[in-house]
């Protein structure tokens, strides 16, 4: 199919100049947009053809070998053999065309303010897992951890992005409902820094960082639990191309404790006494996060029974205030008897006192916990 003269795509006369070659370029794409036509095949031939046409006639050089030669003088060039413009060639070809008409008047200059300013990068979150045992939570502590963390390799030079000219941004027209909308968008060259590495040692990466050994100082504040993440700013991986450096996150590893069980701010310890001095009365040492407590155990003690042992848990994270300890007394009944011991426990078995009386009984382990945080 023989195509058709590029001055009569475009609607103008031979004679007409740039202004009104764009122009009426402009028209017919607006007119002929595959937005506004959808599932329009010939909207589409228009509006391709018409780009073709433009992309000739907009070019001095091309519309010179046009006017001598015909649509013969194309061939091998832009615009020859029949296959024509595909629609990625279009749009961006329309940034020239519409640029003036959707604000930015073209070129880098007027992204949100910024004087086309490249943007920082922001380094890499590094994640380490930090061991704390329940006296370090207790008080509180700093740790000097060995991370290994990307930081600027020595000798590298970096060279403007010549993708967007080192503005970190490109311009494309995308287009929506309302018409072609010019929007801006990161550059996929440099990532949006403007620059990219000219030279790096061999042990540099693509963006001219290495992973190095450093030590890091974290202070861990008192009352973190298990799991919880602290972000120290500024600590992670550094930032490529002069960017800021990435955080640190910290995720906390509650060690176990020997004895003390920990439940929130509240710290439990099981108690086992002799069922003879669980009837008797005594008294006995508790292992406390910092040295001991003694407490009595009064006379007729039943197992399950729990003492509380006010602020001597663990502070909380975010406000005042410390948990309790918890002691929960279990007694202990002996596994192995000797015969003399046997014959003196068989000689009080029958005593009425040692019957269990379930109407005296102390009440259950879970009854007073709930009552105890009611
Ligand atoms: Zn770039």
């Amino acid at each position: 199919m023989a195509k058709r003269d590029y001055y009569e795509v475009l609607g103008v006369s031979k004679s007409a100049d740039d202004a009104e070659i764009k122009k009426a370029y402009r028209k017919m794409a607006l007119k002929y947009h595959p937005d506004k036509n959808p599932d329009n095949p010939e909207a589409e031939k228009q509006f391709k053809e018409a780009a073709e046409a433009y992309e000739v006639l907009s070019d001095a050089n091309k519309r010179a070998r046009y006017d001598q030669f015909g649509h013969d003088g194309m061939k091998g060039g832009f615009g020859g053999g029949g296959g024509g413009m595909n629609m990625d060639d279009i749009f961006s070809q329309f940034g020239d065309i519409f640029g003036g008409a959707f604000g930015g008047g073209g070129g880098f200059g007027g992204f949100g303010g910024g004087g086309g300013q490249a943007r920082r990068t922001k380094g890499s979150n590094l994640r380490i897992k930090v061991k704390v045992t329940l006296e370090e939570i207790a008080k509180g502590t700093q740790k000097k951890i060995k991370v290994f963390k990307l930081v600027q390799a020595e000798g590298v030079t970096y060279s403007t992005c010549s993708t967007c000219n080192g503005a970190g941004q490109v311009r494309r027209v995308t287009n929506t409902i309302l018409g072609q909308m010019a929007t801006t968008s990161t550059c996929p060259t440099c990532h949006g820094t403007g620059k990219t590495v000219g030279s790096k040692p061999k042990d540099a990466d693509e963006h001219g960082l290495k992973r190095k050994e450093e030590v890091v100082t974290i202070d861990i504040p008192k009352g973190v639990e298990d799991g919880m993440q602290l972000r120290v700013s500024g600590k992670g991986n550094a930032g490529p191309y002069g960017g800021i450096p990435g955080d640190l996150l910290v995720m906390i590893e509650e060690e176990e404790h020997e004895t003390l069980k920990r439940n929130g701010q509240n710290l439990h310890y099981e108690l086992y006494v002799s069922f003879l001095d669980a009837a008797l009365g005594s008294e006995a040492q508790i292992p406390l996060i910092e040295g001991k407590a003694k407490i009595k155990i009064d006379p007729g003690t039943q197992s399950g029974k729990i003492l509380r042992l006010k602020n001597k848990g663990l502070p909380s994270v975010n406000s005042y205030g410390t948990g309790d300890l918890l002691v929960s007394i279990s007694v202990w009944t002996p596994q192995k008897l000797t015969s003399e011991e046997r014959s003196l426990l068989e000689s009080l078995r029958d005593s009425d006192n040692f019957v269990p009386n379930p109407t005296k009984k102390d009440k259950g382990f879970f009854q007073k916990v709930k009552e105890m945080f009611s």
